[in-house]
């Protein structure tokens, strides 16, 4: 079997290198399968869907491998295509089958009115909320996995003024839970994550918001195909232009994940690929800390730096003030340095590759 350090070696390579398919599958299939395969009850409380439509473009597996080949999924609500009591009985059904089960939540947990925004079914005639079957069967899975920002933080539904009071899954449960942030979150992200649950049995090795580094370690600003215009001060104006986005809003210098390097739709292209800001989907804070996402950043002096932005983006500035400080510091002490003049002005440079 693969050890650990090469596992994770495989996740950061992308189709274009190895891929989980091509070197891993039948492992992971052999290793994880045994006499039964492991049992998966994946759960909605209040989402979009996103992030089921995201799982479903996986291509490293492709989806009918990981369901045919891989897990055992007990329920899902779009896929098992049961809703009402039919639905509980089948979510009842499988903790009762399934001793040793992961459970993958989809969606923040509406807390208001205890809970009575969000409804999955009725037991003995009385309403059951989607707080209620988080915490009955997150508190007994093996593991609990959160996919998308809404479950690992509150995302959208949970912005202000968050009527509903919702919030990401952590907060609604005792135990540890692993997040896999993003608006959606990418396919990769989440099969990597339950890939090494089922062959390691444990997640990859996860930072201080329980997010797996090998995912979420770095800044999209640091693994930018446009950072040296950023280091020149070339920068984008309007949407569409080309250069760096910082000063029409871009949030990568405080985003963690792998975008510019994964990129997304089978690997194909990421935002600012296509001449528009990182929007910060993959922060805990989204979307409030992120609006408006085409707003100016506050301006930033540091060092070696001026970024001369007019307009103050109220939730992010002060994170995004400390963060690009923080960032010009560490470059001019690394010794990367800002080469670029900073009396360039943004969006005079519209041309030229990538
Ligand atoms: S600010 Fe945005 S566009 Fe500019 S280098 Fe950083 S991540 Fe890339
Ligand atoms: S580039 Fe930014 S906004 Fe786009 S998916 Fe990645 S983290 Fe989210």
């Amino acid at each position: 079997m693969l050890t650990r350090r090469e596992f994770l070696k495989l996740c950061v390579s992308t189709a274009v290198t190895w891929t989980l398919t091509d070197v891993l599958f039948e492992e992971l299939v052999k290793a994880a399968t045994g006499p039964v395969k492991p049992k998966v009850i994946w759960l909605q409380a209040s989402a979009c869907t996103g992030n089921t439509l995201s799982f479903t473009n996986t291509v490293n597996p492709y989806l009918s491998r990981v369901l045919l080949d891989l897990v055992d999924l007990r329920y899902h609500p779009n896929l098992s295509g049961v809703m009402g009591d039919a639905a509980m009985r089948q979510i009842e059904e499988a903790i009762a089958k399934a001793p040793e089960y992961v459970v993958v939540v989809e969606g923040a947990i509406p807390t208001g009115l205890n809970g009575l925004f969000g409804t999955i079914g009725e037991r003995n005639g009385k309403p059951v909320t989607m707080m209620q079957v988080v915490k009955e069967v997150g508190e007994r899975a093996k593991a609990v996995v959160a996919i998308g920002v809404c479950a690992t933080h509150g995302g959208p539904f949970a912005a202000y003024p968050n009527p509903t009071g919702c919030i990401g899954v952590s907060k609604l449960l005792k135990r540890p839970v692993i997040n896999c942030p993003g608006c959606p979150c990418h396919p990769d992200w989440f099969v990597g994550t339950l890939s090494s649950l089922l062959l390691y049995g444990e997640p990859p090795d996860l930072d201080h918001i329980n997010r797996p580094r090998v995912f979420y370690g770095q800044t999209v600003h640091d693994l930018c195909t446009r950072r040296s215009y950023f280091e020149n001060g070339l920068y984008a104006k309007y949407p569409g232009d080309f250069g760096c986005m910082y000063q029409i809003g871009c949030k990568g210098p405080i985003t963690y994940a792998d975008c510019p390097r994964r990129k997304w739709n089978e690997y194909v292209n990421w935002p600012v690929e296509d001449n528009t800001p990182c929007i910060g989907c993959a922060n805990p804070g989204f979307p409030d800390a992120s609006s408006p996402f085409f707003a100016h950043l506050p301006s930033v002096k540091a060092p070696n730096l001026y970024v001369n932005a007019n307009t103050l983006g109220v939730a992010a500035g002060a994170v995004t003030a400390a963060a690009i400080g923080a960032h010009a510091i560490g470059q001019i002490k690394s010794g990367r340095g800002f080469g670029g003049s900073h009396k360039d002005k943004p969006g005079d440079r519209k041309d030229g590759g990538q």
